[in-house]
């Protein structure tokens, strides 16, 4: 926790990041706490199955203190249920192993090619695919860029580059200045396209530094969030929103349709109104993952299809996402 008398802080600076990074919870017992919700403990896995609790003190201040059903907490809080073994459930649910061309970049899709840039997060969501995804020091950033920069280069076919991960925003700025230097001379990429969700569970990650890297950048530029949930914006999401926009970053946002947390049309209409609030449009809805540890999560095909005609009857269609699964081998996303 911060430290400093009310009146320090009101003379300093925002704090940084990468402190706010490494003061994340990861105790079950202290976020349960945190929300008045110490019973709860007793419930509690005992272990994490190996993917431990992370979440900013920022993302835990939007939860709604002595909720257990909070839908900001469920994404985040590690559950009996994850331990149970599910037919049909895996640990490689999307096929990225097998479709890895040089280490760190995956180009599955056609024009696009995706970027493992960094294997960590800020934040662990537990229905998330990571958590079983063997990333460590394979990342991209572990100084292995120049071989997929080797790749773009030598294939003018992909027009996009997608920076994913884990996220790609947990990389220091200059180790993004860097990423954009090697990809100043291959003019066949002329899309930058990043998936985070930073800039919802720690905002604070869009400072001046990455603002500007961003704006210098001359390509178009694509930032696709993730959010869940309406809950997750406050004033400094809206900000942190507002100023990719000016830094000349389309706004989009991925959401993961999630049993008890987002799986109710008024869930899914107040995200969609919301996120466009905040200047961004919704893109996927996505069937999650079939990864081990997040069967509990799913809502099945019928419903998931009945959620989205919902949607469609009650907001414009700019606002209702497409509904879409990942499925090893395909092409593209599989609509539903
Ligand atoms: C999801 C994904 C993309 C992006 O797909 P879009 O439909 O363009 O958003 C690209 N590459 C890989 C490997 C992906 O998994
Ligand atoms: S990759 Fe995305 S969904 Fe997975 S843990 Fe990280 S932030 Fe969450």
């Amino acid at each position: 926790m911060i430290t400093a008398s009310p009146s320090a802080r009101l003379s300093s600076p925002a704090p940084d990041w990468r402190q706010l990074w490494r003061e994340a919870v990861t105790d079950p017992a202290e976020l349960l706490a945190l929300l008045g919700l110490h019973e709860l403990a007793a419930q509690l896995p005992p272990n994490d199955a190996g993917f431990a609790l992370r979440v900013p003190r920022g993302f835990v201040t939007r939860m709604r203190h002595g909720d257990a059903r909070d839908p900001l907490l469920l994404q985040v809080l590690p559950q009996l249920a994850e331990l149970a073994e599910v037919d049909g459930f895996s640990m490689d649910a999307v096929g990225d192993l097998a479709a890895r061309e040089s280490r760190g970049l995956l180009h599955k899709y056609e024009g696009r090619a995706l970027l493992i840039a960094s294997g960590s997060c800020a934040v662990n969501c537990r229905y998330c695919f990571r958590r079983h995804f063997p990333y460590g020091e394979e990342m991209a950033a572990a100084g292995q860029w120049r071989q997929a920069l080797a790749h773009l280069r030598s294939d003018p076919g992909i027009t996009e580059l997608i920076l994913s991960g884990g996220d790609p925003l947990s990389l220091a700025t200059s180790k993004l200045e860097e990423l954009a230097g090697g990809l100043a001379d291959i003019p066949h990429v002329n899309r930058l396209r990043i998936h985070t969700r930073l800039p919802v569970v720690l905002p604070e990650r869009i400072d001046d530094a990455f603002l500007a890297w961003l704006a210098a950048i001359p390509l178009q530029k694509v930032v696709v969030l993730h959010a869940n949930h309406a809950n997750e914006f406050d004033a400094a999401v809206d900000a942190a929103c507002a100023r990719l926009r000016e830094a000349g970053a389309t706004l989009l946002n991925q959401a993961v349709l999630l049993k008890g947390i987002n799986d109710h049309e008024d869930a899914l209409v107040d995200l969609s109104e919301r996120l466009f609030a905040a200047g961004v449009l919704p893109y996927y809805l996505h069937q999650l993952d079939r990864v081990q540890g997040a069967a509990h999560f799913e809502v099945d095909d019928g419903r998931a299809l009945a959620l989205v005609e919902a949607m469609r009857a009650r907001l414009p269609g700019y606002l209702v996402p497409r509904l879409v699964r990942e499925v090893a081998g395909d092409r593209s996303k599989r609509p539903l």
